[in-house]
């Protein structure tokens, strides 16, 4: 028998109460269903999973929901499970939760991806964490800097990595520099780290942790926790692994995905099949296509744009 409680009308009663695997004692009116198959972690029952980025760099995976999974299926079952509420049951076998899945992603039914979750610990250079910052439907908690001081972890790439400025793309480039260019830049970061000890000397004479950290380049690192639902990691991992994101970003958007794929592997693979290596084309495109005319368009970029997605497609 329970232990003796009181209702709202302060009357006394007898209830039965169960203890929680957390050995809380709790009302034995929670209805308990155990699972129809043997669950299995999807971590493996592994505490992280990491990938090491660049010379300080890493995006770890520590934790995934759902984490546990009935034995025989993998984490896409979740979607499946959320779908059904819409769909109704009668999509049971693994190639029909496939057909699903694929079905889900390439009409845009993203909200059964919303209910898978990933937790990352990642540690990344403050101007990579600028662009990563931007996607604002995660849960981030990061590393404060008013509070610890700063690690002496700077990120420099190598002389190959060294990129020339785009003339067509003014955002980026792809082409290495000259090897004596390339080395003068390295120089340059090398100063900047030297900033890091008058940084540190001058927060042993007091200087606030929180004003002493604007002499640190953009180039240090900082770490955080990043939460996210698959649907919006995956449109994270869509502008960030595509070729237009910086190739720093690109690295740890790669590391990404390849932590959840083997996860989620049938979103994966649909990802990649109607997203990923996808291409869209415009109302202009199409009737380019359908009549064999030019573009009707006098943009150069998007006449350019044009140019590619015929090459793509084999049609030049
Ligand atoms: C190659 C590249 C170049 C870029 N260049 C620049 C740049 O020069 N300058 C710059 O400032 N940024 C730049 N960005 C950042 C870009 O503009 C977006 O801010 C970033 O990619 C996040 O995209 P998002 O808003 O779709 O993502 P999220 O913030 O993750 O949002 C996901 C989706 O949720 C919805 N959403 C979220 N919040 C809101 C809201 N408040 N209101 C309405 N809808 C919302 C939108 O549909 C959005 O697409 C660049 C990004 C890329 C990939």
């Amino acid at each position: 028998m329970g232990p003796v409680t009181c209702d709202h009308a302060g009357m006394s009663s007898e209830t039965e109460t169960v203890t929680t695997p957390a050995g809380v004692v709790v009302p034995d009116r929670i209805r308990r269903v155990a699972s129809e198959a043997p669950l299995r972690d999807v971590m493996g029952g592994d505490a992280r999973w990491e990938i090491p980025v660049h010379d300080h760099g890493f995006v770890a995976l520590v934790d995934a929901m759902p984490r546990l999974i009935p034995e025989g299926q993998t984490a896409d079952s979740a979607i499946v499970q959320a779908a059904r509420v819409s769909y109704g049951a009668g999509t049971k076998k693994v190639n029909e939760d496939r057909g699903l899945i694929r079905y889900l992603l390439r009409h845009r039914h993203t909200t059964p991806f919303e209910m898978i979750e990933f937790k990352f610990h990642i540690a990344m250079p403050i101007f990579v964490a600028r662009q990563w910052i931007r996607h604002r439907t995660a849960n981030v908690n990061e590393y404060s800097a008013r509070y610890s001081i700063v690690p002496d972890r700077f990120y420099r790439p190598s002389v190959e990595n060294v990129r020339q400025q785009s003339t067509t793309n003014r955002q980026g480039g792809d082409e290495s520099i000259d090897v004596g260019t390339a080395e003068e830049f390295l120089k340059l970061l090398e100063d900047s780290e030297a900033l890091y000890s008058r940084y540190l000397d001058l927060t042993e004479k007091g200087v606030a942790r929180e004003i002493a950290r604007a002499a640190l380049p953009v180039s240090v690192f900082t770490e955080w926790y990043w939460k996210c639902d698959l649907h919006n990691i995956l449109h994270f991992l869509s502008l960030r692994m595509d070729s237009h994101a910086q190739i720093e970003i690109r690295d740890y958007a790669t590391a990404m995905y390849d932590l959840i794929r083997g996860i989620v592997p049938i979103t994966c693979e649909a990802f990649e099949d109607y997203r990923l290596n996808a291409m869209q084309l415009t109302g202009l495109e199409i009737e380019a296509l359908r009549t064999g005319k030019p573009l009707a368009s006098e943009n150069r970029r998007e006449n350019a744009e044009w140019e590619a997605k015929k090459a793509r497609l084999g049609l030049e």
